[in-house]
C-alpha cells in the first residue's frame, strides 16, 4: 500500500465452459465479492456469449477489494498482483478477461501490460475493454448500452410501442447506465426521466437532459442534486411510471417485494442478475416484457470479441463498421430468442437459456465431451 503496509486480496478466476471456445468474461473489483458470485456470474458469460453466437466460452473474475478507497498506485499494483497469480491460465486463446464492476479501460491496460511482461511478447489479445492506444476497439465503451437499446428498440417493435413518446428510468450511473442515458435519448428518442447511483437518484417527469448529467456525474461523483430534479431513492427508481426499465447497476434489485409494484412496459437488464427468479413470475404474470441480462447487455462482450479479432489480426476497423456489426448481432440474437419464446410460449428468459444452452449442449456432443 502507499503508506508501505503489506495487505493481502483475495481474488478469483472462474472458467465456466470453453466449448465454443476460449473463456471470456470481467473481472470485477468489489468490497462484497464472493467466489458465488463470481461462479454464477461465469456460467452466464457461457449463456451471453452463446445467445449472440460468437466463438468464445465463459469466464469470470473478482477480487475483493474496495477500489473507492485506493489510490490509483494501489490500484495498478494490485492489477499486475491479480494477473501474476492467474497468468498461468489465461491468454487469447485460454481465457479472456475484460471490464466489469468498479474496473476500467486503464486496469485493462495494466493487466495487459503485466500479461505481455511475463510472457516476454506483446500480448493485446489477452485482455479486451483496452484503451484505444493500446489495442483497445472503437465502439467498446458503449458497447453494454448501445447492444441494450437495439434490444429495446426490437422489443418496443414486438409491443408496437412509440419509444419516442416513451419515458426511461435507469438505475445505476456506471458506464452502463450513462451511455443508456445518452443512447436510449439519441438512437430510440425516448426521454430520460430518472437515474441513480449508490448515493441516491434524481427524477423530472418532464426529463432529463442526459448529457448534462453525465457531466454532472463526472464532476460531482454522484447524479445526486442535479438542477430541476427531485430525488428520489434506489428503491422508488424501480416503481416509476414509466415504459423502459433499465436496472444497470448490481443483482437482486427487482425481487418479490418489489416485483409487482413495477409499471415499465419492458424492463432491458444491463445489469447481471438484477431479478430474482420469484420477481420474474412475478413480472411475466403482470405482462411485463423483460429483456433478459445475458441477452440485454450482451453487446459488451460482442464488441469485446470484436476487439479480441482486431488484436489477432492486428488490423482495426472503424467505428460505424463496428456499429453495423454490432447491431446485426444483437438483432438476430433478440429475433432467435423471441421465435424460441414464441414456439415454446416461454418467457424471454427462458427462451434465452434454450437458445443458449442448445448450442453449448450441441458443441459439447460434437466434441464428444458428453
Ligand atoms: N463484463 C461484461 C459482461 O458481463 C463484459 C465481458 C467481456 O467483455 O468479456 O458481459
Amino acid at each position: 500500500m502507499d503508506d508501505g503496509s503489506v495487505k493481502v486480496f483475495k481474488g478469483f478466476r472462474v472458467q465456466y465452459n470453453d466449448s465454443r471456445g476460449p473463456n471470456k468474461g470481467g473481472i470485477r473489483f468489489h468490497p462484497e465479492e464472493t467466489i458465488d458470485t463470481v461462479r454464477a456470474l461465469a456460467a452466464w458469460m457461457t449463456w451471453k456469449t452463446a445467445v449472440v453466437d460468437i466463438p468464445l466460452g465463459g469466464g469470470k473474475g473478482g477480487v475483493i477489494c474496495n477500489p473507492k478507497c485506493m489510490s490509483e498506485r494501489e490500484l495498478e499494483r494490485l492489477s499486475r498482483a491479480y494477473i501474476d497469480q492467474v497468468g498461468r491460465i489465461i491468454g487469447p486463446d485460454k481465457d479472456v478477461p475484460a471490464p466489469d464492476v468498479y474496473t476500467t479501460p486503464q486496469i485493462m491496460a495494466w493487466m495487459m501490460d503485466e500479461f505481455s511482461k511475463i510472457n516476454g511478447c506483446n500480448s493485446p489479445g489477452v485482455i479486451t475493454g483496452k484503451p484505444l492506444s493500446v489495442g483497445g476497439s472503437e465502439g467498446r465503451g458503449d458497447a453494454t448500452a448501445r447492444g441494450g437499446a437495439y434490444c429495446t428498440r426490437e422489443a418496443a417493435k414486438y409491443l408496437d410501442i412509440d419509444l419516442a413518446k416513451s419515458s426511461v428510468a435507469i438505475q445505476g450511473f456506471g458506464n452502463a447506465g450513462q451511455f443508456a442515458a445518452t443512447l436510449f435519448a439519441s438512437i430510440l428518442g425516448c426521454k430520460i426521466v430518472a437515474v441513480s447511483d449508490t448515493k441516491g437518484g434524481v427524477y423530472c417527469k418532464d426529463g432529463i437532459d442526459p448529457e448534462a448529467i453525465v457531466k454532472w456525474k463526472l464532476e460531482k461523483g454522484t447524479v445526486v442534486g442535479f438542477p430541476g430534479t427531485t430525488p428520489v431513492s434506489n428503491g422508488d427508481i424501480l416503481e416509476l411510471p414509466v415504459e423502459v426499465l433499465v436496472p444497470a447497476a448490481l443483482e437482486n434489485v427487482i425481487t418479490s417485494e418489489n416485483a409487482a409494484d413495477i409499471k415499465a412496459k419492458i424492463v432491458c437488464e444491463l445489469a447481471n442478475g438484477p431479478t430474482t427468479p420469484e420477481a420474474d413470475e412475478i413480472l411475466y404474470k403482470n405482462g411485463v416484457f423483460v429483456i433478459p441480462d445475458f441477452l440485454a447487455n450482451a453487446g459488451g462482450v460482442t464488441v469485446s470479441y470484436y476487439e479480441w479479432v482486431q488484436n489477432m489480426t492486428n488490423y482495426y476497423w472503424e467505428e460505424d463498421d463496428v456499429h453495423v456489426k454490432l447491431d446485426k448481432k444483437m438483432t438476430k440474437a433478440f429475433q432467435d430468442v423471441l421465435v424460441m419464446a414464441g414456439d415454446y410460449k416461454v418467457d424471454m428468459r427462458t427462451a434465452a437459456y434454450m437458445v443458449s444452452i442448445g448450442r453449448v449442449a450441441e458443441a459439447m456432443k460434437l466434441r464428444g465431451w458428453v
